[in-house]
């Protein structure tokens, strides 16, 4: 009897795999620079996306299902470059929520959750996991451990003893000792050997002695580490805040470059080596923003209200609406002159939240944030979107990921409003579909919802 049911949900499952769908009618949001298609389809088998025109161009099997997308926006599911996973809580108020003891590899399924709850299929954690376990959890979700979530691609972090992350990450980082520590050339140069023996693709530094309190990683080390991992095909992500660091380590190369300098000008020199390198950026904006909830926007915060806590929103205004500070409105200033410049010096911008820091800046929530605060400060929403799709999948080598073309993988969001008009559109979500499948975020929302 066993084997019989065995049989019988394997031949199911093979058949839901081949039948064929094509989604009609929809306005598609290629994710590259390709142009939108107006009343477009797509036909999708075995979880790929075989073929993209407009509705009626598409030879269809005869078998297939059809799905009806008039009036709706198709895009590609978002690629989140940039989070810390595992130690944040929904539990507990606002920032009270943080504690090293969540990490564990249900809590991180969590995250991931809340992040395709939101649109996004992949997510990377960078610097603040530990490399055995981080492992391990790949292999277990790759397996099916976890059930339908976002996917975690992980990359290590280094710094000299006792530098590195926030004072709010460190408390976590120091428990799970995710951080490889380095004074010397040789001791980095053997740690990144050891990741590239884990075939990690990646390693982030930190460079910032966060304003004279912490010890600085020295040019020794961070051009032994980027020598290193480039030997071994590896990319580097540089964490630098300051000015000064940012030209060190794009002038080191540096693959991409961690945050957008906040409390000054950028300069001709920065921008110059902008332009010579063309790193990828990864803003981050959003960590150090007032929670869009102090706005009172309509359109974000049923977003936040619907996933978390009544009294974690609660929190998350009582700490981050007062009134805007002199420092706030300096680093408005310095955003607004700087990003423009920055990305027509040729930086690259890939999506990245830093999510799992601060209750105001959560998984999933804050990438809409990040893409809208990309469009307030200059540039289109199409360009806003090619940084949260196809610029990630180029920058991680997801070969399969990031745009709505033939051979990839059908991750994709289905909007009701289209976001090329108002990027806060990309909110207003109907479904998240990951390799052919609707996600059952009903499902996800009744989990979160339950009281606790
Ligand atoms: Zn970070």
């Amino acid at each position: 009897m066993k084997l019989v049911t065995a049989v019988l949900s394997v031949s199911c499952l093979a058949f839901a795999q081949t039948s064929p769908t094509l989604y009609e009618g929809a306005r598609l949001i290629i994710g590259d620079s390709s142009p939108v298609i107006e009343n477009g389809a797509f036909l999708v088998r075995n979880g790929r996306i075989q073929a993209v025109g407009t509705k009626g161009s598409i030879r269809t099997p005869r078998n297939a299902s059809r799905v009806d997308l008039t009036g709706k926006t198709v895009m590609p599911a978002m690629i989140n470059s940039h989070v810390h996973i595992g130690y944040e809580g929904f539990s507990a108020a606002g920032d009270e929520n943080w504690a090293p003891e969540n990490y564990s590899p249900e809590n991180i399924a969590d995250h991931l959750r809340r992040e395709l709850y939101y649109g996004v299929s992949v997510t990377q954690t960078v610097g603040s996991s530990p490399t055995d376990s981080s492992l391990q959890f790949q292999k277990d979700q790759a397996g099916g451990k976890f059930g339908v979530a976002s996917r975690l691609l992980f990359v290590p972090g280094m710094a000299p003893p006792n530098g590195g992350p926030d004072a709010i990450l460190l408390r976590g980082t120091k428990v799970t000792r995710a951080v490889y520590e380095v004074s010397t050339a040789a001791e980095a140069r053997a740690a990144v050997r050891s990741m590239a023996a884990h075939h990690l693709p990646s390693v982030k530094i930190w460079v910032d002695d966060r304003r004279g309190t912490y010890p600085k990683m020295t040019p020794e080390v961070y051009n032994a580490v980027i020598d290193e991992a480039h030997h071994h095909h590896m990319i580097v992500q540089a964490h630098a805040i300051a000015l000064e660091d940012q030209k060190a380590v794009v002038r080191a190369g540096a693959d991409v470059l961690v945050h957008i300098v906040g409390n000054e000008k950028v300069d001709e020199e920065l921008l110059s080596l902008i332009r010579q390198h063309k790193p990828y950026w990864t803003t981050v904006m959003g960590l150090s923003d007032r929670s869009e909830i102090c706005e009172h926007d309509p359109a974000m915060d049923p977003l936040m209200e619907k996933t978390l806590p009544a009294k974690f929103v609660a929190a998350v205004s009582a700490s981050s609406c007062g009134p805007a500070s002199a420092a706030y409105q300096t680093r408005e200033a310095m955003l607004a002159n700087n990003f423009p410049k920055m990305i027509a010096a040729g930086a690259r911008l890939v999506l990245g939240t830093d999510a799992g820091i601060s209750a105001r800046s959560t998984f999933g929530i804050a990438d809409h944030h990040e893409i809208a605060r990309y469009v307030q400060l200059g540039i289109t929403p199409a360009e806003a979107i090619i940084a949260a799709t196809s610029r990630p999948a180029e920058l991680l080598g997801l070969k399969d990921k990031g745009s709505l073309r033939a051979g990839k993988s059908a991750d994709f969001i289905v909007l009701a409003a289209n976001p090329l008009e108002s990027i806060k559109n990309s909110r207003k979500i109907e479904k998240v579909y990951l390799n052919g499948v609707p996600v059952d975020r009903d499902a996800m929302l009744a989990v979160w919802q339950k009281p606790r």
